[in-house]
């Protein structure tokens, strides 16, 4: 038959037998009477991950030739108070970031009251400043410790005297109503679009470059951040309406035609001054993140501890994985607030020492450089001072290492696309209009993501290019709504060369403007058409009725998509799904939901259907998953295991159980597996944690043995493998190039550090 594909059974896998006319076929549905199984024997042990090679090393890189900021591995910050020129000692000051070895410091210029006797018209003298040189002594010091600064800046707000003689430069409410700061009333919140970025900040910059020797400067408060501003005054009246796919490409235009004004103007100092703004913001970012990617030097993740709406621990490394999915391996850096973040949060206390340093962790093995940062300096040196052993011991702990920590480029085979249009513009479907919707979508991914410990990188949905995606194995779409037709076909033609894929729910069922096309734009690659308008949930969801495949005599096998799931008809469905057109041999299909309550009622009406659940198909080496309902998001939601085991087998089916980095042990964690100058490091974040998912960490409950397998390179020999948290050298196994060693223990953050001879 045309389409038959043979499978093997065999204890530890499902090994596909591919014929030499794969490639040449097209998608065929996976059928089950095509699949010839034999019976597995025993119980079913987790699937065996195939390794797969690491690439060959890239070239080496001279650090001389690097910008100065890539050699950046620690960046303080205390954040000045209009207090603190009357109270805090400036030696006293330096002193501590130096003794934490900081690189860089951050000295606040600002541009909502001026820390030096500014000229710059409307730039506020602070009301303790007393004609005080505050900034050019504190550079001073920074200087004379050798520690680099940056000039930073806040643009957002102002004060009623500008509002007098200049009302253009602020927002305003839709009925014309000046929008003022909402802890602050007599700051108004000054319109990116206004003339204050064009004339009124490059003033303050040049005063600066006349003034006194900065390494480089920074905007914070601007440009916003996870969501679009809205303002009716007579310029953004103009513009596209708020919030809409139009207004984002005007909104991330004019913010990189500043960032390149700005950036110019530093440079007419020197010319390794640049400028660099406040910008993170996870998956949704501010501007678009492709394009800024492009332009910036350093990239400031201001993402400083768990907040209400991103309670999982994880939400540093997340915006880390964002960092390297835009930056081209240019530098980043992450702020850690050593104060209490969150709803409330004290701006002044210190936060739990585990939470802040966990926060540390996530920033160093995600690629990005740890900034620790406190606010004011009341009282001297400050009311609380706990933070401060905090970040000295771990900064010095760090500066030990710093080479293991540079890292050069990710090892992962799968790539999960973040769409940032539809996570910052689509407003989740018609059945739940929420902006939260995303957001569950992606913790969704991330949790089952870890708990499979995969190794992942995040794309792009602007960085598509075969060159970018050859590196997976397999693209995630986890309800990447909007997708252009040229993104479809990037993603097609990734599948035509190979690659695999998992999407779900409305996944290209609009374009880059928002629209709603009449069948999804990856229809044929997924081989699925549209039924319906999405079905949302009234008491019970749907269920996902296991369709027996093939008989093989008395052991019925089904896909190993299913493994796992025995003693049971059907599995959870999702809280949302999208009606499909019946395919040939569906191996999941929908049982309509049903009431919850009363329970007399609690029966499906239509116990079976021939709408499929899942969609797979496969053409040689491609595998292609696609599931109608929002099974990452009703994952998160509910925690139900039956939908992370079906996200965990479709991942491995789709990568034909291919892996790059195997770790075996106990515990809930996330890894990441670098290159690096000195060989590789794997980096282990122990969140068997009770606060993974909500407050701050109190303490650490360590995890035992995790053992640890990479194929390197050909050719490549291994000197020592070395814990940097336990500080000891590891016995390690190098056979056919599998290198395999054994970490006894991880605490809350373990690291090891791979030399090659
Ligand atoms: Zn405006």
């Amino acid at each position: 038959m045309f389409n038959r594909r043979i499978f093997l059974k065999a204890g530890a896998g499902v090994i596909p037998i591919a014929t030499a006319m794969d490639a040449l076929r097209p998608f065929s549905t996976l059928s089950a009477e095509e699949t010839v199984v034999a019976p597995r024997s025993g119980s079913s042990p987790e699937l065996r991950p195939k390794l797969t090679s690491l690439p060959q090393r890239m070239p080496a890189i001279d650090p001389a030739a690097e910008p100065w900021q890539k050699r950046v591995r620690r960046v303080g910050q205390s954040n000045m108070t209009e207090h603190d020129p009357a109270v805090m000692n400036v030696e006293e000051w330096a002193d501590y970031w130096h003794s934490a070895e900081v690189d860089v410091i951050f000295i606040s210029v600002t541009g909502i009251l001026a820390f030096y006797p500014s000229k710059v018209k409307f730039h506020r003298h602070g009301k303790f400043l007393n004609g005080r040189d505050f900034f050019g002594e504190c550079i001073a010091a920074a200087k004379k410790r050798n520690m680099r600064v940056v000039a930073r800046m806040s643009p957002d707000l102002n004060w009623e005297d500008a509002l007098e003689v200049h009302p253009e430069w602020a927002m305003r409410s839709k009925d014309g109503s000046v929008q003022f700061s909402g802890e602050e009333p007599r700051l108004f919140k000054t319109c990116m679009f206004s003339t204050y970025m064009d004339d009124y900040i490059p003033a303050i910059m040049r005063e600066i470059n006349s003034l006194y020797d900065v390494d480089c400067f920074y905007t914070n408060g601007w440009p916003p951040l996870g969501a679009l501003p809205v303002c009716y005054c007579a310029v953004c009246s103009k513009l596209p309406a708020a919030g809409t796919p139009a207004y984002w490409r005007v909104f991330t235009e004019r913010v990189l035609d500043l960032w390149q004004r700005y950036d110019a103007i530093a440079k007419e100092k020197k010319q390794d001054s640049f400028f660099f703004a406040n910008s993170g913001g996870n998956v949704r970012g501010g501007p678009n993140l492709d394009r800024l990617g492009k332009v910036a030097a350093w990239f400031q993740a201001d993402n400083q501890g768990r907040t209400y709406d991103d309670a999982a621990v994880w939400g540093c490394s997340l915006q880390g994985r964002v960092c390297n999915a835009v930056l081209d391996g240019k530098f980043a850096a992450n702020v850690t607030a050593a104060y209490s973040t969150g709803n409330p949060g004290w701006r002044n206390a210190s936060k739990n020492p585990a939470e802040a340093r966990m926060w540390l962790n996530e920033s160093l093995a995600s690629g990005m450089a740890p900034y620790y940062h406190f606010v004011g300096s009341e009282n001297g040196f400050g009311e609380d001072r706990r933070w401060q052993k905090v970040g000295v011991d771990y900064f010095r702990w760090t500066a030990k290492h710093d080479a293991h920590f540079a890292t050069r480029r990710s090892i992962a085979n799968i790539g999960v696309v973040i769409g940032q249009s539809t996570q910052l513009l689509y407003p989740g479907p018609a059945t739940v209009r929420s902006r939260a919707y995303m957001h569950e979508t992606m913790q969704g991914i991330y949790d089952a993501l870890l708990r499979g410990r995969f190794a992942f990188d995040f794309v792009h949905e602007d960085r598509l290019e075969p060159e970018r995606l050859s590196k997976y194995r397999a693209l995630l779409l986890p309800n990447i709504a909007m997708l252009s037709d040229r993104q479809c076909g990037q993603i097609s033609n990734y599948v035509q060369s190979g690659g695999s894929i998992m999407a779900s729910f409305e996944t290209s069922l609009y374009d880059e403007n928002l629209n709603q096309r009449e069948n999804f734009g990856l229809a044929d690659l997924l081989g699925i058409h549209k039924a319906g308008n999405v079905i949302g949930t009234n008491g019970n969801p749907y269920y996902a009725r296991i369709e027996t495949p093939g008989e093989v005599p008395l052991h019925p096998i089904p896909h190993p998509i299913l493994e796992g799931f025995t003693n049971t008809n059907w599995i959870p469905g999702a809280e949302n799904r999208i009606p499909l057109k019946p395919v040939q041999k569906p191996v999941l299909t929908v049982v309509p939901g049903f009431v919850r309550y009363p329970p007399e009622l609690a029966y499906p009406a239509v116990p079976h259907t021939d709408e499929p659940a899942v969609v797979l198909r496969e053409s040689g080496r491609s595998r292609v998953a696609y599931f109608p309902g929002d099974i990452e998001r009703t994952y998160w939601l509910t925690g139900h295991g039956d939908l992370l085991r079906l996200l965990h087998n479709t991942i491995r089916w789709i990568t034909n159980d291919e892996s790059v980095v195997h770790i075996e042990g106990e515990g809930f964690m996330e890894m990441f597996c670098w290159e690096t100058a000195p060989g590789y490091s794997v980096h282990l974040l122990n969140y068997t944690n009770p606060n993974a998912h909500h407050g701050w960490m109190q303490s650490t409950y360590p995890l035992g043995p995790q053992t640890i397998r990479l194929q390197l390179p050909e050719n490549v020999r291994v000197k020592s493998v070395e814990l940097l948290q336990a500080g000891q050298n590891l016995p390690f196994h190098l056979e056919s190039q599998i290198l395999r060693f054994t970490m006894p223990r991880v605490e809350d953050y373990e690291v090891a550090a791979i030399t090659l001879a």
